[in-house]
């Protein structure tokens, strides 16, 4: 049999129980959702920390192959100096900073040779002229291929904003104007992006041939 009254309270009383019950409901969502977020922060906290603690050997990179795909989209480039590579590229494993007295990455390879001459490693326009508070003054060409070279820490720039320069074109002379790397001796701190990343740089010589 069917009691109206009866059920009629029971489910008023249920009714009673969920609204009594929205409340919690509610402060546990927001207590997730602080949980969540304070994960997410500490995540993105942590991951900006650079590694500086794992001690790395100083290696000269000369890998220039890319046969391995590290650089697809790249074309081989010519050395931007006829110096020695005296600081390779790393950017995973940092390496000793004797300017700062620390370790960190290094996203270039450094060429010494005196006051050297700096020339264009490929095809391409002058896309800037300036003097970077840790690079010092610094040259960067735009090349048809959407990738951009650098050279910092120069002396003098020979060439003009703006100005289509060939391959092997002299730009500039080497110097010792980064102050990130004031404790080495007169080079030119070369460096190459790729997709706007710095990459690698895709030399087709290593120098020592
Ligand atoms: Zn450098």
């Amino acid at each position: 049999m069917f009691h109206y009254k009866a059920n009629r309270e029971k489910f008023i009383n249920a009714l009673g129980k969920a609204k009594k019950l929205k409340v919690p409901v509610s402060v546990a969502l927001l207590l997730v959702c602080a949980a969540v977020s304070a994960v997410l922060i500490r995540q993105a906290l942590t991951e900006r920390e650079p590694v500086i603690s794992e001690r790395a050997e100083v290696g000269i990179v000369l890998e220039n192959d890319i046969s391995d795909n590290a650089h697809p989209e790249a074309e081989y480039i010519e050395l931007p100096s006829d110096g020695v590579i005296v600081k390779g590229f790393s950017s995973d494993a940092p390496v000793w900073n004797g300017a700062y007295s620390l370790y960190e990455t290094h996203a270039g390879v450094d060429f010494a040779l005196g006051d050297g001459f700096v020339r264009a490693c490929a095809k391409g326009r002058i896309e800037s002229i300036e003097t970077d508070e840790r690079y010092g003054l610094t040259v960067t060409i735009l090349h048809e291929n959407g990738c951009r070279s650098g050279y910092a820490s120069l002396s003098e720039v020979s060439i003009a904003p703006g100005k289509t320069v060939k391959a092997g074109e002299i730009i500039g002379k080497m110097g010792v104007s980064a102050v990130c790397e004031s404790d080495m001796e007169s080079h030119l701190h070369f460096f190459y992006e790729i997709n706007g990343k710095k990459a690698l740089p895709p030399f087709a010589s290593n120098g020592q041939t």
